[in-house]
């Protein structure tokens, strides 16, 4: 469908009215199983001779038309889910690594990330180097013989980071490595890495392509250019598979051989599998993607204007903001919109902070984003309560520090909201 223009992707790419009932929307599928045509089609199914239905831990119908969708979305050539955006990692890292591997990652990310990089994958004897998102020479100087694969957000949370992606690619090109970019905060609407050079692409769907707060999920699509081969370093891609009679997935599968390689390996053994009534929410929140991004985009910058005017506010950290250090790269990475997470300073504190957060009657206090509903964290005195003063200071989490993910109600109530709390 790649002819048509990105609104009519998200409402129409990977669904069809179901064959078997004419239903317009794509039914859930909510079955565990499906039945063999006989003994031989099954045989080629387990031996991927043919793709289809087996078992809903690999594949499911309604799963399958978000994993097209996703694809279609960013320009990739497949996509595969999984159960949450920690869980589409998992399933990236466990095809690429292998024990004593090492990978070099932003440091601008998500909390939850560095944790997943820092203490769990250890387990598994795999190694993250950490760069800076703002400085593309920061990730060359780690890149070592051992070196799989460079990470980074596109729109780091909560930094207001945006990445030069181009550059980092082009280094990850030179390195024999993929470029991995986790696009939740931008979605493809606001940035799609893989025209910038990165090979392949994660998501929490939970967020913005989900868009309503209510389901987890995450995504993974591959661009479809790297050369698995070239540099003999990523063995589950290019070696005989024993699982699958010797089967070579970057020779079999080409283009496309990531996800194939991901399902029948990483989704098959670890079994972080994507719920169908999942899937069915995640894409109806994509169908309104292009409308809520604009509209988010647009309170953003809107409440962002007006808080750096604001009397008690110390500072904004909004890369849509002219005076931003990063305005440039917003201009050429994502010129429809700077997202819409941030953080502001209030002049106030630690005290100030708490009392906002007691006051927001529109906005809910929580530790979310990407919903249709605005939404206030305090960091200090929540998801960075456990640190030092210094190490939150560190993490962008001092104590005057407020985050913001503006959500699609009508602005002038957002920031009224924010006026009467910050008076309260
Ligand atoms: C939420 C989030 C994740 C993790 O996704 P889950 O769906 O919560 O597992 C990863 N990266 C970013 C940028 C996120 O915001």
């Amino acid at each position: 469908m790649a002819e048509f223009g990105f609104d009519t992707l998200a409402v129409h790419a990977g669904a069809q009215p179901d064959p078997a009932t004419g239903a317009r929307i794509t039914p859930i599928y909510q079955t565990t199983a499906y039945v063999f045509e006989d003994a031989d089609q099954a045989a080629s199914l387990f031996n991927l001779q043919v793709f289809g239905n087996i078992y809903t831990r690999l594949m499911n119908p309604t799963t399958a038309v978000l994993e097209e969708r996703i694809a279609a979305l960013e320009g990739g050539t497949a996509g595969l889910a999984a159960a949450s955006g920690h869980a589409a990692q998992h399933l990236i890292f466990h095809t690429i690594m292998e024990p004593g591997a090492e990978f070099v990652s932003a440091r601008q990310l998500y909390g939850g990330s560095v944790n997943q990089f820092n203490q769990s994958f250890k387990k598994y004897n795999w190694h993250v180097k950490w760069a800076d998102a703002t400085d593309p020479e920061s990730f060359k100087r780690e890149i070592t013989d051992n070196t799989r694969a460079l990470f980074c957000e596109s729109l780091a949370n909560p930094g207001g980071v945006i990445t030069d992606l181009e550059p980092l690619a082009r280094i990850a090109e030179d390195a024999g490595v993929p470029l991995i970019v986790d696009n939740t905060l931008a979605t493809p609407y606001l940035i799609r890495p893989f025209e910038w050079g990165a090979h392949l692409v994660v998501h929490s769907a939970t967020k913005f392509l989900g868009g309503h707060g209510n389901s987890l999920g995450g995504l993974i699509t591959e661009a479809g250019t790297f050369d698995w081969a070239k540099s003999g370093k990523f063995k589950t891609m290019t070696e005989e598979n024993p699982s699958y009679h010797g089967l070579k997935f970057f020779e079999t599968f080409g283009d496309f051989a990531f996800c194939v390689a991901a399902r029948a390996l990483a989704l098959r053994d670890l079994g972080p599998t994507m719920a169908p009534m999942n899937a069915f929410l995640i894409l109806t929140g994509i169908e309104t993607l292009p409308l809520r991004m604009r509209r988010h985009c647009d309170n953003a910058l809107a409440v962002a204007r007006w808080l750096e005017a604001h009397e008690r506010v110390a500072w904004v950290n909004y890369a849509g903001l002219e005076k931003h250090p990063l305005y440039p790269q917003h201009q050429k990475y994502c010129p429809k919109g700077a997202g819409a997470v941030f953080t502001f300073g209030l002049k106030g504190g630690f005290e100030a902070g708490v009392k906002l957060v007691n006051n927001v009657r529109i906005f809910s206090h929580l530790a979310n984003i990407g919903d249709t509903r605005s939404l206030i964290i305090h960091p200090a005195s929540t998801t960075h309560r456990q640190l030092s003063d210094e190490a939150r200071v560190k993490a962008g989490a001092g104590p005057e520090v407020v985050r913001l993910s503006i959500g699609i109600e009508d602005v002038n109530d957002i920031i009224a909201d924010l006026d009467q709390a910050m008076r309260a």
